[in-house]
């Protein structure tokens, strides 16, 4: 369906269609020139921090599990409402993910709970901004001095969003961000690392690209096994621009936001976010469904939705009940806020290309399709 609304949708204009043909015209497509200069305007985005570039969110996430020495042995601590990345490179690095429930109204990691997860073995807290909205950064930071923790921030979701004024990645231990395709800044596939030190970076650049080394002389040596994962500047290029659009992205998001909590029928026993204007970057919407109420499932209100011509997403069901992690030990009522959560939620349509009337036709295409499937 040509005019359906998706729930996502990346904006790209004249100047990102003008940036990519350049570097086509250039002959330098791999990282080069692009990658250095889109470090560069990350880096004064999160207030001078260091910052490199990586082909993913996923890959920014994993190198920074191995910059920190997580391995065999230890255990990360995360939320099972993320996407699967969050915990797929715990177990890729060797390491074991340990779970700690949701909170029922921020949706992110209940920090009340994290202490009695904490064990010998424990090495780091790994908090998600779901939906873009932060995680409760003064109890995690408190958590992690108090333990001699390491925190990896995955801020995938969370790009221009703040906790108390303090842009998320100006502040803090490792933090991660993707520039998928959906995010609310994009490269197409991407993300990137901050950190706390050059030397950091230095380590980070190696892990990036096969463990290379170059040194002074013009020669090279490998003394570690890196990834493939750098970007091209191709990729930064359309970062570049996007970062300098990215406040105005986020402003539009939190306009849309409002309108969202100004027209949806409260009356039909949704659940809605938390209305937070100020920190979050509203990199989604996601009401719960009252699925009691309802005759129909998620994949029926779905099904219904697209026939309004309108886009339904999931993000994201519990992680800890996938095959992989079932087969790994985690089961069915372990954490009943995520696993509910995870079964009601639907993100619907909301970025920065939207209209004001677009929000309106969800709303009340929400309402149709639920009065007609009340119990
Ligand atoms: C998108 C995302 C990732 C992974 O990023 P990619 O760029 O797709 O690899 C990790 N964690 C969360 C919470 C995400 O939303």
């Amino acid at each position: 369906m040509s005019n359906e609304l998706p729930f996502a949708r990346p904006l790209i204009g004249d100047d990102e269609r003008a940036a990519v043909d350049a570097v086509l015209r250039s002959g330098w497509l791999t990282t080069g020139p692009r990658c250095r200069e889109f470090e560069d305007a990350l880096s004064a985005y999160f207030g001078g921090r260091p910052t490199r570039v990586v082909a993913s969110g996923t890959a920014a996430l994993e190198i920074a599990l191995r910059l920190a020495g997580i391995g065999p042995g230890d255990e990360v601590i995360t939320c099972p409402l993320s996407w699967v990345a969050t915990a797929n490179v715990v177990l890729a690095v060797g390491a074991t993910p340990v779970f700690v429930d949701a909170d029922a109204r921020t949706r992110n990691i209940d920090v009340s709970r994290i202490e009695p997860a904490i064990g010998a073995r424990t090495r780091m807290l790994l908090p998600v901004d779901l939906a873009g909205l932060p995680t409760n950064r003064d109890a995690i930071a408190a958590i992690a001095a108090h333990h001699q923790l390491r925190v990896l921030e995955d801020a995938a979701q969370s790009m221009g969003a703040n906790w108390k004024g303090a842009r998320i990645g100006s502040f803090g231990d490792l933090v991660s961000f993707s520039f998928h395709a959906n995010k609310n800044m994009t490269t197409g596939e991407g993300g990137c690392l901050v950190m706390n030190d050059a030397e950091e970076a230095r380590r980070f650049e190696k892990l990036r690209l096969q463990g290379v080394t170059r040194l002074p002389d013009g020669s090279m040596d490998v003394d570690v096994l890196g990834a493939k994962a750098n970007l091209t500047d191709i990729a930064a290029a359309l970062g570049i621009v996007q970062l300098r659009r990215l406040d105005a992205f986020n402003e539009r998001r939190r306009a849309l936001a409002r309108l969202y909590f100004e027209h949806f029928d409260r009356s039909l026993g949704f659940a809605l976010p938390p209305a937070d204007f100020a920190q979050s970057n509203w990199h989604m919407f996601q009401p719960l469904l009252p699925l009691d109420r309802l005759r129909i499932g998620r994949g029926e209100f779905i099904d219904a939705m697209r026939r309004e011509g309108i886009a339904v997403g999931v993000h994201y069901p519990a992680m800890h009940l996938f095959a992989l992690y079932r087969a790994r030990g985690y089961h069915e009522g372990q954490f009943p806020v995520a696993e509910d959560i995870g079964r009601r939620t639907v993100t619907l349509p909301l970025h920065a290309g939207m209209r004001d009337d677009d929000v309106l036709r969800v709303c009340e295409a929400v309402q149709r399709v639920t009065k007609a499937a009340l119990r």
